[in-house]
């Protein structure tokens, strides 16, 4: 579609900015309540249980595939913890005012997977593997309703020799920068499915080869990620026993990522941190297609409705959901169109054009965006090192973009002020959410300690 940018420019000057690479701090005008917002879905908290059930149901069998998993008993979930030293750091290096308590939200830290990926991902994985497994007698419908001994029994079983021979007859393809590859790959060769993962430029090279170590096929491609999708999306339409884990539209990777929300509520209460009209939540989570942030947010909002407010993060290289946010044409709009190119050092966030309907659900409910420049994940890669002692790999790090520039920039004080929070943002949490980095290898977390970027 042919877009009058000139038009489009005047009614949406922040666009002026995003194509000077500028970092900008935007705030959603079409954001309403919750239950204003909640009316204009059709998705809901049911659905979101359901995900958690069948996550719970296949429980046996992660456990018993990934032994890394037996303290949790198959429960893929992540610690929140707090990092007031970084908190410091932020407010003193970047001139921020951050009061209340930060937290990180380490998904990063998620098991088989080792970033956020590992919720939305193996989520569809599941949810494939238990149609498969009901056609082909290996589950009854009794053993999906779940919470029996027999149930359990059967997905215990679902790992057997003579099942993983039954997936095997099927293929499974996945588009990914890296990590949706990395979750899908490992979780899909451990099921014994026949995967292939279609991976596009940015992918990091230790990715293809731990996948490859797994057995996965992965095919490289000299295109972004929407064109490696759309390639793998025509791949597996060739094959009738062939499935594609579509990112760009997938609703179960939407209901995988949000399934952190409920689970989120017994962590805050283990913190003894309250979310209430007094203690409002703030949370910035880092945005490629759309998927991971918009899913999670999607189940916050469900748990918490107006008392938290739910801000993406993107590049200034690749600022796609912005974009298509900001002026409403959501994946009818890519980057390309303003001049950038996406060739960002976030591998995982290098996504020209926004999923095809995360941004329209997202739309009522979603609080804003914040964008930043590469040498920015490098900086507060380093901060968190050297605070906290923990890594997190340089997509991740866009997360420390809201909690840096939440109090200091005027458009998020225009925010904080229609919304009521300014007096009580010394009773706010803040959750980074951390969403990558715990299975890149020493060698190469000592090459990113060396990365100099100039912007
Ligand atoms: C994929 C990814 C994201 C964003 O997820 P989307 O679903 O693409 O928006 C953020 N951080 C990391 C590390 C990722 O791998």
């Amino acid at each position: 579609m042919e877009h009058n940018w000139k038009k489009i420019e005047e009614m949406f000057p922040v666009i002026r900015d995003m194509e000077k690479e500028k970092e900008v701090c935007w705030v959603n005008p079409r954001k309403v309540s919750f239950a204003v917002a909640q009316q204009m879905v059709d998705l809901t908290m049911a659905d979101v249980e359901d995900a958690q059930k069948r996550l719970e149901r296949f429980a046996p069998m992660i456990e018993r595939c990934f032994p890394e998993t037996k303290e949790t008993h198959g429960i893929i979930e992540s610690p929140l913890c707090r990092i007031p030293a970084m908190q410091q750091r932020l407010n003193e290096k970047y001139h921020s005012n951050l009061t209340g308590t930060l937290l990180l939200k380490k998904d990063s830290h998620l098991a088989i997977g080792g970033s956020i990926k590992a919720r939305g991902g193996i989520y569809e994985v599941l949810k494939h593997t238990e149609e498969i497994a009901l056609e082909k007698n290996l589950l009854t419908e009794e053993d999906l309703k779940g919470g029996t001994e027999a149930s359990k029994q059967a997905y215990y079983h679902l790992a057997d020799e003579s099942a993983r021979k039954v997936f095997g007859q099927y293929e499974l393809h996945a588009a990914s920068t890296g990590n949706l590859g990395l979750s899908i790959g490992i979780m899909s060769a451990a099921i014994g499915y026949d995967v292939t993962v279609h991976m596009s430029v940015d992918a990091k090279e230790w990715k293809k080869e731990r996948l490859r170590q797994h057995g996965v096929r992965v095919i490289e491609y000299a295109t972004d990620y929407n064109a490696a999708v759309e390639k793998g999306r025509k791949k597996a339409a060739q094959k009738p026993n062939s499935y594609f884990v579509d990112d760009e539209n997938s609703v179960n990777l939407f209901l995988g990522y949000a399934v952190a929300a409920k689970r989120l509520i017994g962590q805050l209460k283990d913190l003894s941190i309250p979310v209430d009209e007094a203690h409002p939540l703030f949370v910035y989570i880092p945005c490629g297609v759309g998927g991971a942030p918009g899913g999670v947010s999607f189940g916050l909002k469900q748990v918490f409705g107006d008392l938290v407010h739910c801000f993406f993060v993107e590049p200034v290289k690749a600022p796609c959901m912005l974009l298509g946010m900001s002026t409403g044409l959501h994946d009818e709009v890519s980057i390309r169109e303003i001049g950038l190119d996406a060739k960002t050092h976030a591998d995982g966030l290098a996504v020209a054009r926004p999923s095809k309907f995360i941004g329209k659900v997202m739309e009522p409910f979603m609080s804003g965006e914040f964008t930043l420049k590469d040498s920015k994940l490098y900086q507060y890669m380093h901060d968190l090192l050297e605070t906290e002692d923990v890594f997190l790999e340089p997509s991740a790090c866009a997360a420390f973009q809201g909690p840096a520039m939440i109090s200091s920039s005027a458009e998020m004080h225009t925010y904080l002020e229609e919304h009521g929070l300014l007096s009580k943002m010394s009773q706010a949490t803040h959750i980074a959410w951390a969403t990558g980095g715990g299975l890149v290898p020493a060698q190469v977390i000592a090459a990113y300690k060396k990365e100099v970027i100039e912007d």
